[in-house]
């Protein structure tokens, strides 16, 4: 029987040409803790954590001392005992991020000692290709940012996308305007998603998600403080426009209080933040019960690309008819030569889809000479 060897976190880090905005806060750099898992056989395995690099690389260090030694073919065992050892101080946030950064690379290992695809390990491949959305349109301080924001827009229309998202919770008449320049930018045509990242409080959120229902919105994101579940619910009823939430919560229990309180038609789980592919194949299953939809977010490596590729290879859509719903990938179209290059094959859409990788495990090969180029410590 193979044995986990050795746990490495290390942090990659790129300082990026033009910072960019979003609700809250703005990027110069983007950075990530990834962990390499190696068997005593030397079969190696990757993961990431979603959150502050060098806070997940601290949890990850934490708890690897729990699973060095042992058989990584005991993937439920070994979560639950990271579980056990951090619940106490850690029922959310980035401590929950490096379980998933082991967890995911746990699967890679398995995939990989068994020779199959971890969707097949999830429970089989349902899809060889995933459509996905384009991911950008964040905010500048140049001027003309409409103009820029449906130029972008255009692009990814362009390129095949049939389903982007772009930023709002600048403030709700600034949004009108940037979300009513996207839309007449791509035409009818292509899904149109926002995502406020809990910019606003509920009077405004239904000032700007009624003001916005006629530009035809596949989802509103993040509205509202993701502690807020009853104000969710509220504006739910108060709009036409499907609400998303997820991307900020944690476990099965963190999302069972989304779903309890009728909070989303959307969820979000990260797979690198919420429990990784072990706990967000049950939040899942908890969803697909209470009858919401699952889209994972997704804002990493190629690594980060690959599991959620793996998950929704397997994921099931209810309800089930003759020509099924799909599931879609959250693809981060921002300047990010770690997302790029670090992995191959890299992930480039055609006709808006990206193919599921079919090579054991995670179905992705770092390359570890270009790690050095971006690793921190
Ligand atoms: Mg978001």
């Amino acid at each position: 029987m193979d044995r986990i060897d050795r746990v490495e976190a290390m942090v990659v880090a790129h300082r990026l040409q033009r910072t960019f905005h979003f609700s809250q806060w703005h990027y110069d750099t983007r950075s990530v803790c990834l962990v390499k898992v190696t068997t005593r056989d030397g079969v190696v395995g990757w993961g990431e954590g979603y959150g502050p690099a060098g806070v997940v690389r601290a949890g990850v260090e934490f708890l690897a001392p729990l699973v060095v030694g042992e058989d990584p073919l005991q993937g439920e065992n070994l979560w639950q005992r990271m579980f056990l050892r951090s619940v106490d101080y850690a029922r959310r946030g980035v401590l929950v991020a490096a379980i998933s950064a082991i967890d995911v690379a746990l699967w890679d290992v398995r995939g990989r000692l068994l020779g199959l695809p971890v969707s097949v390990l999830l429970g089989g491949r349902r899809r060889e290709s995933v459509r996905a959305y384009a991911t950008g349109m964040y905010f500048s301080e140049a001027a003309g940012q409409i103009g820029a924001l449906a130029r972008e827009a255009r692009g990814y229309a362009d390129a095949g996308f049939s389903a982007i998202k772009m930023k709002v919770g600048l403030s709700v008449q600034e949004d009108i305007a940037n979300v009513g320049a996207v839309r007449e930018a791509v035409g009818e045509g292509v899904e149109l998603m926002v995502d406020a990242n809990h910019a606003y409080n509920l009077r405004e959120a239904v000032a700007l998600a009624r003001a916005i229902e006629p530009f035809r919105i596949g989802w509103f994101e993040e509205p509202l403080s993701p502690e807020d579940y009853e104000g969710y619910r509220e504006l739910r009823d108060r709009t036409t426009i499907p609400i998303a939430a997820g991307e900020c919560e944690y476990l099965r229990s963190g999302f069972l209080q989304l779903f309890r309180n009728r909070s989303v038609d959307v969820a979000q789980p990260d797979l690198c933040a919420a429990g990784g592919l072990t706990e967000v194949k049950k939040i899942a299953a908890m969803a697909e019960a209470f009858g919401v939809e699952v889209a994972p977010h997704s804002w990493g490596t190629g690594i980060a690309i690959a599991a959620a590729l793996q998950l929704l290879s397997n994921m099931d859509v209810a309800p089930g008819r003759m020509k099924m719903a799909e599931p879609i990938l959250e693809l981060d179209r921002t300047e990010n030569p770690l997302r790029d290059e670090l992995v191959v094959p890299r992930f480039e859409p055609r006709g808006g889809r990206v193919d599921v990788p079919a090579a054991p495990g995670l179905g992705v090969e770092v390359d570890e000479a270009l790690l050095g180029k971006y690793r921190q410590a």
